[in-house]
């Protein structure tokens, strides 16, 4: 009974006294009275408990509706995220069931199978599976790089802690192939620039020391050396400018300074200043420019496109006819440099834009070549988001088709 109803009786209780003694009613009605008051007050606080619990049930109800719509939008919005994750991602209980995937964990997947994925060793491929099982025995955070369909993998296994407890697992698989290709290129690209500058500054180093020792006396011999030195010191000349060159176009995004180039009058200049050289070998040399002269491009880049080409076509060529030309049509923009060379093998031609790629590194090494021509040229017509292909026969020639998109 609480205080309330105890004080209320009380006074009850005092006043059917008071009524008894001082107005002398009989002890029978002062009882019946007594009765009737703490039928009534006990009644009234029995209903207002009644009202309140039933009122506390109801507000019972009403936070249970909303925190499990409250769970249910969480969840949604979860699945939502997961699913949006542009990579494979799986959530995995305290009892290594799967209780979320998204659409790229397909991959993850042994077949081709369309059923869900319940459980960690279930339906998965085998490196997957036995991530998933570390990740649920060591409760740890965990990365690991693996294979999948010739691809790289770096898969995160970061635990979920609820309540200060292992509540399963996230884990992400992260492809980074591009980013692996990119540092192996990277080195391989130091490794072979190491070793096109080791092989010229050893032929020096060698030269050097014969002409310094102290009994070297041969005038012929050190004439000789001299102008071997020099073409060595040229080659390593052309190496560094082409590194840097190469090295200024590999930024991401090189700038490009464009303008309305008026390519006929480009390609006239710069292959008047190399007709010299096609004159040395007894080269004859061809402009055959048809359709639109205007080109949207940047001209000192461009130039230098068509000085590597040309240059290889003389390079390449013992006879007959360079021809540059250009047409357009509703789509491209075609810049051709053909020669009637030693030509290329087919599998050469894959491989003729690789840095350092040279077809015959003794024929190469004597025209001087280092393998880095095509590869600016390449990195050139990239930033222009141009296409460059190559068609040629071994001893008929060869053709380079530079298509820019019309704009
Ligand atoms: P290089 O400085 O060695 O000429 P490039 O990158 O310009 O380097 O060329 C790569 C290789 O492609 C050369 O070694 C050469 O064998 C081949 N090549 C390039 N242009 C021609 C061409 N017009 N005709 C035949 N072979 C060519």
């Amino acid at each position: 009974m609480n205080k309330n109803k105890l004080f209320v009786l009380s006074i009850l209780c005092l006043i059917f006294l008071l009524l008894e003694r001082f107005l002398h009613i009989s002890i029978y009605a002062v009882i019946l009275f007594m009765t009737l008051g703490f039928g009534f007050v006990w009644y009234s606080s029995e209903a207002k408990i009644t009202l309140k619990a039933s009122k506390d049930r109801q507000n019972l109800k009403k936070q249970l509706k909303s925190s499990s719509t409250d769970a249910y939008l969480k969840h949604k919005q979860m699945q939502t995220i997961i699913s949006m994750m542009p990579f494979p991602l799986i959530l995995m209980d305290e009892d290594g069931k799967i209780v979320l995937y998204n659409g790229h964990a397909a991959i993850l997947r042994k077949g081709n199978d369309e059923r869900k994925l319940t459980y960690f060793d279930n339906d998965f491929i085998e490196q997957v599976q036995s991530i998933l099982k570390d990740a649920y025995i060591l409760e740890n955070k965990m990365e690991k790089i693996i294979k999948i369909n010739e691809r790289d993998y770096q898969c995160c296994c970061v635990p979920v802690i609820t309540h200060g407890h292992f509540g399963g697992s996230l884990i992400i698989f992260q492809d980074i192939s591009n980013a692996l290709e990119g540092e192996r290129m990277q080195k391989r690209f130091i490794a072979d620039a190491s070793h096109e500058l080791k092989t010229p500054i050893s032929v020096i180093k060698g030269m050097v020391e014969i002409l310094n020792r102290p009994d070297f006396d041969d005038m012929e011999t050190q004439k000789d050396f001299n102008i071997q030195i020099q073409k060595e010191v040229l080659r390593l000349e052309n190496i560094v400018k082409d590194l840097l060159e190469l090295s200024k176009l590999s930024v991401s995004t090189p700038i490009l300074h464009y303008e309305n180039v008026n390519l006929h009058q480009l390609i006239h200049d710069t292959c008047h200043s190399l007709i010299p050289l096609m004159n040395e070998k007894k080269l004859q040399f061809k402009e055959n420019l048809e359709g639109d002269a205007m080109l949207y491009c940047d001209p000192l880049k461009i130039t230098q496109v068509i000085n590597n080409l040309v240059v290889n076509a003389i390079k390449y060529s013992e006879s007959g006819t360079i021809e540059v030309a250009t047409r357009s049509d509703d789509n491209f923009y075609y810049l051709i440099v053909k020669d009637q060379g030693c030509g290329l093998f087919k599998e050469d031609q894959k491989k003729i834009f690789d840095r350092f790629y040279r077809v015959s590194n003794s024929r190469s090494r004597q025209k001087g070549g280092v393998g880095l021509g095509l590869s600016i040229v390449k990195s050139i017509t990239d930033a222009h988001d141009a296409i460059i292909e190559v068609d040629s026969k071994i001893n008929e020639g060869t053709t380079f088709t530079i298509k820019f998109k019309m704009k």
